[in-house]
């Protein structure tokens, strides 16, 4: 006979995929002795038995939970229905992978009238008895009936304003009596019939209850954005209540072992005496800060931090509790590795190191690699702080600085995204209904909610800017908006919050220029221990390169030098070049930009040294440098003597209708030769210049936009003997290589014969995916939205490299290269190179380097660590 239930002493934490992520952990904390009120678990394969059987049960398990019911009973010597000591439980839900507050919860089950009264008879705490059964009542309601709990909560506030009072448990006892009995009228008029009293029958509709709410639009949206598969299924656990609403000392609490927000170590967390299950995070009643209890009651503050850091040491990393005080005895309820944000991951990681629970591999795997994102863009700039217009301080829920237009729902959120506006999601408070909105906005503002809300808790998880509890604006949602008493804000007016400290400001804020910091430092150190590939930044000035030395970059990818000649001091040349009708002319302005260029390549090159530098020929369509304003032209006309109209004709001629497809890259050189030659020459006179004065230099010539080999061949023999003359002419030594960009699909498929000609290979996948797909990049975004909403691909592939698609290519040109036994550098410069998914693709295929912007680097560096570590243990 197949084991669909398991009590918490069968299992352990190993089990997750079949006890979900909290019965595993129930198991576990149960097995090292851990205060945890006894249970079972339902398993996760249980949840599509349930499904495929037309929403019911199947019979072998109801009997197993019947015989697990009784085990329960026996522990506990109490037992359902039981009017002297009855047995009350919760049914929870816990999926493999933890999707907090996404399925339902029911408390208390396995109570009524009867079972209520004798409860308040036993204890002599009526107010405790009755507080439990509404509760029930509106919870099991709520999951297991449909009835929302709004409809209860709408009768208790209306009972409570009329008496003046905050709580169910203040009332009178008829006057409970009296809102239990329209609690249950509610019931009976929404589905026509009584609300079930028994207890075991209670029981199986809410493990049914729990199981559909796997498939609840929240927890579907839930799975999307976090890529849980649909196919885990929740587990559903029954365990014996404990009642935080015992009395006065009694409650109910959540706690970090360890800052989630900053990393610090100490209790992060909040709780509430006299409460029970959700009150904590619902908002009604302002929980307070653990820290609190170190003053008012340390023995009860000990306890806790002792059974955190138990936890802490037997998980290995930070915990995220759940427990509940029943007169004065602590359990636990329930344990996960605490979500982090990125700034806390880092921190965490680095002080466990340090306490020896972890080694180095370790904490590199735990930090998400774009995570470090948040160490260099933390800040909104000091002085546009100082003189912006604050409007209200809240909560620093979750760190960082953002700033956007304002909008009030999710819905506006999405669509003002779609429009490519950065906005922030302004409500009230949030709930699981606002998680597309929170996605798609820069940052959150709520005017309610603590440090454990929902905004709160899922926006450190999404690593968005968040100020919760901002209680000193009036959000007013109907008509859309803000006000602070002085100022008011509508939608899509500009605001900016930070995250880090809790200050609101109307306006845009600017942001304050990224730093390196110690644990930038440290990871990037770990990073370069641990991993095998060379990271280069895509830089075009020296300002760029300096930065990305500052980040460790290994050398230059890709140096465009095509942002040389936007220069204002250049580009008529520039021009002049191009409009030049004969090759006299065109050498005539040729020799007017050399110098430039040689001073930019001296510049680049010594700041580089001996790292390597890829410099990439002219590659744009030239028509992008065309004089556009009739003072352009002008000066055109001054310089080259020519008329006007003749300047225009020139210019109309090389109009083209695929620009991205059309005389650009090598083309240029095919038909110009001298344009590459005199770029040649730039860059190698820099470099044997250098070499003079005893500044070593790597340079690599990258010829772009190749798709016959013929192409190569030719620039190849082109830009080698320029090269060669000069260096034999300045007497120097000097190596350098010469190789192409990979980025149309030719020279994928004939990658063999491309390589004879190539020192190296540079995948440019911006260009290649575009190729590939037939997509623009620079008009796609017209559509980007439908395609990922369709699901015709999971994320912009302009982001994260299609590894079906273009990912063959890349396989197939990496192979291919291979193939030929030739010495070959591969290495990848388009935006891929700096995103984490696509580094551990391209690694996979066979790359050496990747080359991405420099402040990126850092992050393609943990990549690639991380991608090494991974496959060193397989
Ligand atoms: P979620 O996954 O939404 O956190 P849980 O199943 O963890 O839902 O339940 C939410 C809260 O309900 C818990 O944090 C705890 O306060 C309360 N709770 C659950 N089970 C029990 C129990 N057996 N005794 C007392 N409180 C409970
Ligand atoms: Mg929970
Ligand atoms: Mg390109």
């Amino acid at each position: 006979m197949q084991q669909y239930v398991y009590d918490f002493e069968q299992g352990s934490k190993e089990m997750k995929t079949i006890l979900g992520g909290k019965g595993a952990n129930l198991a576990e904390m149960s097995s090292i002795g851990l205060p945890v009120p006894q249970g079972f678990t339902v398993s996760t394969a249980v949840n599509f038995k349930y499904f495929e059987n037309n929403d019911a049960l199947p019979e072998d398990v109801v009997k197993q939970i019947d015989d697990a019911v009784k085990r329960l009973e026996d522990k506990a010597g109490q037992k359902f229905n039981d009017p002297t000591n009855p047995l009350l439980v919760s049914v929870r839900s816990g999926a493999a992978i933890s999707m907090p507050g996404m399925m339902d919860t029911v408390l208390n089950l396995g109570i009524n009238q009867e079972v209520a009264e004798s409860i308040a008879k036993n204890t002599g705490n009526y107010a405790f008895a009755y507080d439990n059964y509404r509760r029930f009542i509106q919870m099991y309601s709520d999951v297991v009936l449909e009835i929302p709990k709004s409809n209860f909560d709408k009768v208790l506030e209306e009972y409570q304003e009329e008496a003046g009072i905050n709580t169910f448990k203040e009332f009178e006892k008829e006057k409970m009596l009296e809102i239990i009995k329209e609690f249950l009228e509610i019931v009976k008029v929404k589905t026509g019939e009584d609300f079930p009293t028994d207890a075991r029958s209670q029981l199986l509709k809410a493990v049914e209850a729990v199981f559909r709410s796997w498939k609840n639009e929240r927890a579907i949206l839930y799975r999307k954005i976090n890529a849980i598969p649909d196919d885990l299924g929740t587990a559903v656990n029954v365990q014996r209540m404990v009642f935080g609403n015992y009395d006065g000392t009694s409650g109910t609490g959540v706690l970090f072992s360890r800052n989630p927000s900053t990393g610090e170590d100490a209790l992060f967390g909040e709780f509430l005496f006299n409460a029970q299950g959700e009150d904590v995070v619902a908002g009604i009643r302002t929980p307070e800060p653990i820290a609190n209890l170190k003053n008012d009651h340390p023995e009860l503050h000990k306890e806790i931090y002792d059974l955190a850091k138990s936890l802490e040491k037997h998980y290995k990393d930070v915990q995220d509790i759940e427990f509940t005080i029943e007169r004065g005895k602590v359990y636990l309820l329930q344990t996960r590795n605490g979500k982090r944000t990125a700034k806390a991951s880092i921190k965490i990681a680095m002080d466990l190191v340090k306490e020896g629970l972890i080694d180095e591999k370790t904490a590199l795997l735990r930090i998400p690699a774009n995570s470090v994102d948040a160490l260099l863009h933390p800040d909104f700039a000091a002085e546009s702080k100082a003189s912006g217009t604050v409007l209200a301080k809240g909560l620093a829920a979750s760190p960082g600085a953002a700033k956007g237009k304002v909008y009030f729902t999710a819905e506006d959120i999405v669509e003002a995204n779609k429009r490519g506006e950065a906005c922030i999601l302004v409500r009230k408070e949030t709930s699981p209904e606002d998680l597309a909105g929170m996605l798609n906005a820069k940052g959150i503002l709520t005017s309610r909610g603590g440090m454990t809300s929902h905004a709160a808790v899922v926006a450190r998880s999404m690593g968005k800017t968040c100020v919760a509890g901002c209680s000193d604006i009036l959000v007013d949602e109907e008509n859309k908006t803000l006000s602070n008493g002085t100022i008011t804000l509508k939608e899509g007016d500009y605001i900016s919050i930070d995250g880090s400290d809790g200050t609101v400001f109307a306006g845009e804020l600017q942001f304050e220029e990224a730093k390196n910091s110690d644990e930038l430092e440290i990871l990037l150190d770990w990073s370069d221990k641990y991993s095998k590939t060379m990271v280069r930044a895509n830089a075009d000035t020296p300002v760029d390169a300096q930065v990305a030395i500052g980040f460790r970059a290994d050398g230059i990818g890709l140096c465009r030098t095509e942002h040389m000649f936007f220069d204002k001091n250049r580009i008529t040349s520039v021009r002049e070049m191009i409009l030049a009708e004969n090759l006299e002319e065109r050498k005539v302005a040729l020799e007017k930009i050399r110098p430039f260029q040689e001073e930019d390549f001296y510049g680049i090159l010594k700041t580089m040294g001996e790292r390597p530098i890829t410099v990439r020929l002219l590659d744009p369509p030239l028509h992008e440098f065309l004089p556009k304003t009739e003072q352009d032209i002008e000066d055109l006309v001054k310089v080259t003597g020519k008329n006007k109209e003749h300047i225009m004709t020139v210019s109309e001629g090389l109009h083209e209708f695929n620009p991205m497809l059309g005389h650009r890259g090598c083309r240029l050189a095919i038909t110009y030769p001298e344009i590459y030659k005199m770029q040649t020459e730039a860059l190698i006179t820099a470099a044997c210049k250098l070499k003079k004065e005893g500044v070593k230099t790597n340079p690599e010539i990258m010829i772009p936009l190749i798709a016959f080999n013929e192409e190569l061949e030719m620039l190849r023999k082109l830009v080698k003997e320029t090269a060669d003359k000069i260096i034999k002419e300045s007497g120097v030594e000097l190596e350098y290589k010469i190789g192409t960009m990979i980025e149309i699909p030719r020279a994928c498929l004939t990658a063999d014969k491309v390589a004879m000609n190539a020192d190296f290979f540079s995948f440019g996948t911006n260009d290649l995916t575009q190729m590939t797909m037939g997509f623009s990049r620079d008009d796609v975004n017209v559509f980007m939205g439908e395609y990922i909403d369709k699901k015709v691909f999971e994320v912009n592939p302009f982001v994260s490299i299609d590894q079906e698609g273009v990912g063959q290519l890349v396989k197939l040109a990496v192979d291919k290269a291979m193939s030929t036994g030739k010495e070959i550098k591969i290495g990848v410069c388009g935006e891929h190179g700096g995103d984490p998914a696509s580094i551990h693709f391209l690694l996979s295929c066979g790359l050496q380097y990747v080359s991405c912007s420099p402040f990126r680097i850092p992050i393609a560096k943990i990549a690639s660590a991380q991608y090494h570590i991974q496959n060193e243990s397989k």
